[in-house]
């Protein structure tokens, strides 16, 4: 866990500005949910602090290091994607042992860390099946168990749970939750869903138009919106 602190960033694609001086303290161990409409640049934050896009201006520190310019194997930062792609030919345990593969790690040490994660996932007797085997649920843990086989300092969520029903939603969101406890991780999340961030955030951060427009605790935000616009958007159904 470490953290993670974004200094007035933008972005640029071209000549258009998606992102302006972004400024978010993140504490160590902190749960930050990202709200806003689409099109806000939710996604395109997550991409720059994972260095999946370049940042244009600005800076990103974990644990006070600039790594805005590194590159991203460097950043021990691992993220989800609302579409989580499996490898179809792959079993669950090649799956998360893939990335370690990757980066060298011996098969003594993709085994030890696969097992560790698999046991936090519950998805130890899932192990030797293969993506198609699974329901959207196992699958969305799959994902997860890639991120945490890499003991990442820091978990970037994108709308991890959009494609799933309302009922494994819910289920899903607590297991989450309960992995930061258990995993003692800091984590930035991203969806479009206000009862999502009501319940998941130690801290929201409320966007629109490339702007941040609110930081706060989930209380402070729904008592106190700063703006009409924080007013409407929390206000309004998911
Ligand atoms: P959100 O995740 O909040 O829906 P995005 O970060 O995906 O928003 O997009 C923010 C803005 O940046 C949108 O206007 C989008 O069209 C634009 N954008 C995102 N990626 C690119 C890209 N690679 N090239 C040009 N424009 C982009
Ligand atoms: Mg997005």
């Amino acid at each position: 866990m470490a953290p993670l602190t974004i200094q007035q960033a933008t972005k640029s694609f071209g000549e258009v500005q998606v992102l302006h001086g972004i400024d978010i303290s993140i504490d160590d161990g902190e749960f930050v949910v990202l709200v806003g409409p689409s099109g806000c640049g939710k996604s395109t934050l997550l991409r720059l602090i994972a260095g999946l896009e370049d940042i244009s201006t600005g800076s990103i520190l974990i644990d006070g290091r600039d790594i805005s310019r590194s590159h991203p194997k460097d950043r021990d930062i691992a993220m989800v994607f609302q579409s989580y792609a499996l490898y179809p030919h792959m079993t669950v345990a090649e799956n998360m042992g893939f990335s370690l593969r990757m980066r060298g790690a011996t098969m003594d040490e993709q085994h030890r860390k696969v097992h560790e994660a698999a046991g936090i996932l519950d998805l130890e007797p899932l192990l030797d099946r293969y993506p198609r085997q699974l329901s959207g649920g196992q699958r969305q843990r799959v994902a997860m168990g890639r991120a945490i086989v890499r003991d990442p300092k820091v978990f970037l969520f994108d709308e991890p749970l959009s494609n799933l029903d309302a009922k494994l939603r819910v289920q899903m969101r607590a297991e989450i939750r309960s992995l930061h406890k258990s995993l003692e991780t800091t984590i930035v999340y991203v969806t479009h869903d206000q009862i999502e961030a009501m319940t998941m955030a130690d801290k929201i951060v409320v966007m629109r138009g490339g702007y941040v427009e609110q930081i706060g605790s989930p209380m402070a935000v729904y008592d106190a919106p700063a703006n009409v616009f924080v007013a409407g958007f929390i206000g309004s159904p998911a």
